[in-house]
């Protein structure tokens, strides 16, 4: 199939790179080969527009012709730093009357001995290739593990996962993290070690919600040293600002010289406290070389549940952990689960929600928002490979936009997508109307639209 694997487009924009250009790509089996500035715009004889490109047509490589993007925008595949594949789209048999995160936790406990091996997996599989179709190409999944209830229960979970990302594996490449139980001292940790052998990628946890978090968090640094895997936990989702793992997951990090190798998730107690003991915080995690992810969707379902207004939202400090110089990612986390009963796996859809959470709208924050749905959540899966740049695999997504400013706005259903050397979807026709008189004015009225950068005064 070299006529799938061998690809020539013109008239690319690369916003990641330089917004002052189109340029010209070349991907020769599976790997980006040429990334070449153009000036102006290119007109080769014989180029056809994505929409008439036919992927399963073989060409002899003389005749194959160069796809013109028309000033379509390409990124990196999108990296989805923090999912719960496993939980998706189980609300249908488990609820969530209060919106807490707290009945959100125990009705899923007491549901997940019901759920099968093949359910799991099958909601693992639709999740995750719904998130391929928005452009998604990686993604990190924690796992429930639900030790209380038995250790088959909890394997079972990581038996899905496993053959779940087996299955995609051509297609998509996922990151499995079991969570650690809270409070799980007490129960047949040997479990646990058994999900690390069986080849799970890392190990996770939520320790801010155990009665004795520091004896888990150290337990689960000894584990991840054993094991030689990364760590990712679920770190202080609460309103209350009194509770603080990160600091002592900041301080292990320092003294086990894991630096670079721990992530730290949701951070929603740093949005309730005072800016001094904020910014305290913010160093020691600058200081340990944590990594960190924001949920901003969920955090604004979940937190405040128990304030009266004035109330709290729950979404972490977004602009000031990214100017401390800390890769901060935005990701998904749950869909259409008691812990957030929407989301469809879209990482431009995130991007604008935390928009809006952060205040981050000027031109130069929307670019920060989509680096931190590609490069900064791809150094969180430690990936370096990512970028669209010559001698990486090829994986990407481009969107019908020319413009950060009209994907925010529009966030475009048009997407072609391109993973581990094909492409895994191509969008429909380019006219949505069904009536030729408005096709006309559609056309013709977006031909004077433009949603180009625009540069607001300073200050
Ligand atoms: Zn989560």
């Amino acid at each position: 199939m070299a006529s799938v694997t061998n690809l020539d487009f013109i008239n690319v924009r690369l916003p990641m790179e330089d917004e002052g250009h189109l340029f010209r790509l070349s991907i020769r089996d599976g790997v980006w080969t040429q990334i070449l500035k153009q000036e102006g715009d290119a007109a080769p004889p014989g180029a056809v527009s994505l929409e008439t490109w036919n992927p399963t047509q073989a060409f002899l490589d003389s005749n194959r012709p160069i796809i013109d993007l028309e000033g379509k925008i390409m990124l990196p595949g999108f990296v989805d730093a923090h999912m719960h594949l496993d939980k998706a789209f189980s609300l249908t048999s488990v609820e969530n009357r209060s919106g807490t995160l707290e009945e959100a936790v125990q009705n899923y406990s007491q549901a997940s001995p019901s759920f099968s091996k093949q359910e799991i997996k099958s909601r693992m599989i639709r999740s995750a290739m719904q998130a391929l179709s928005f452009g998604t190409t990686r993604i990190r999944t924690h796992l429930d593990f639900n030790l209380r209830v038995s250790r088959e229960v909890a394997l079972r979970t990581i038996e899905a996962a496993l053959e779940a990302k087996e299955a995609l594996a051509p297609y998509l490449t996922l990151q499995l993290f079991p969570m650690c139980p809270y409070n799980f001292m007490s129960m047949d940790v040997d479990a646990i070690e058994e999900a690390l052998r069986m080849g799970v990628d890392g190990i996770g946890g939520a320790p801010h919600l155990s009665m004795t978090p520091k004896e888990d968090i150290d337990y689960v640094f000894k584990l991840a040293e054993k094991y030689d895997v990364p760590i990712d936990l679920h770190c202080d989702e609460t309103d209350n600002p009194a509770i603080r793992t990160i600091e002592h997951i900041a301080y292990r990090t320092k003294a086990e010289g894991y630096e670079g190798r721990v992530t730290v998730d949701h951070l929603c107690a740093l949005a309730s406290m005072t800016d001094q003991d904020a910014h305290s915080i913010i160093a020691q995690m600058a200081d340990a070389g944590l990594k960190a992810v924001s949920l901003p969707a969920v955090n604004l379902y979940l937190q405040g549940r128990h304030d009266s207004f004035p109330i709290r939202r729950g979404v972490t400090r977004l602009k000031e952990i990214w100017e401390a110089g800390i890769p901060i990612a935005v990701a998904s986390d749950n869909i259409h689960d008691p812990f957030h009963p929407f989301g469809r796996g879209d990482l431009l859809q995130i991007a604008l929600i935390s928009s809006y959470a952060a205040h981050m709208g000027r031109p130069d924050d929307l670019r920060t928002l989509l680096r931190m749905i590609t490069d900064v959540p791809a150094k969180v899966l430690g990936l370096t490979d990512d970028a669209i740049k010559a001698g990486n695999e090829a994986n990407f997504v481009v969107m019908d936009g020319s413009t950060p400013e009209e994907i925010f706005t529009m966030l475009p259903e048009r997407r072609w997508v391109y993973s581990g050397g094909r492409w895994v979807r191509m969008a429909a026709a380019k006219t949505k109307w069904q009536d030729n008189t408005l096709a006309r004015y559609w056309d013709e009225a977006s031909r004077e639209v433009s949603f180009h950068k625009h540069e607001f005064a300073k200050g």
